[in-house]
């Protein structure tokens, strides 16, 4: 069992969440912006057993963050205004944990 992010120390915190912002350097990877704070996403939430691992988090602008919530992210981002195929296939390529469902 990976360790819960809240109970990492400091430093190991801040390098696991400077790696993930910089997988899309620097821009949300949902909505392709570069915001001044990114906040750190669990692509399959924390309530439905998503873990603390760099293969589960995204970083993301706080307006994607929130307005996701707890919705799983395929549902959230291709129903979203900010959907794009692209970012969507990079951002596959970087973590391990969400189920992809095909929409029309
Ligand atoms: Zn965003």
């Amino acid at each position: 069992m990976p360790i819960a992010f809240e109970k990492l120390g400091r430093s190991s915190k801040h390098k696991l969440k400077g790696s993930v912002k910089q997988r899309f350097g620097g821009t949300c990877a949902y909505c392709g912006c570069q915001p001044r704070f990114l906040t750190l996403d669990h692509v399959v939430p924390r309530t439905q057993g998503g873990l603390d691992m760099k293969s589960n988090l995204v970083a993301v602008c706080q307006r994607c963050n929130r307005s996701k919530g707890s919705r799983p992210l395929w549902d959230w981002w291709q129903g979203s205004a900010c959907w794009n195929e692209e970012r969507a296939m990079r951002l596959a390529a970087t973590v391990l944990v969400c189920k992809i469902r095909f929409v029309k």
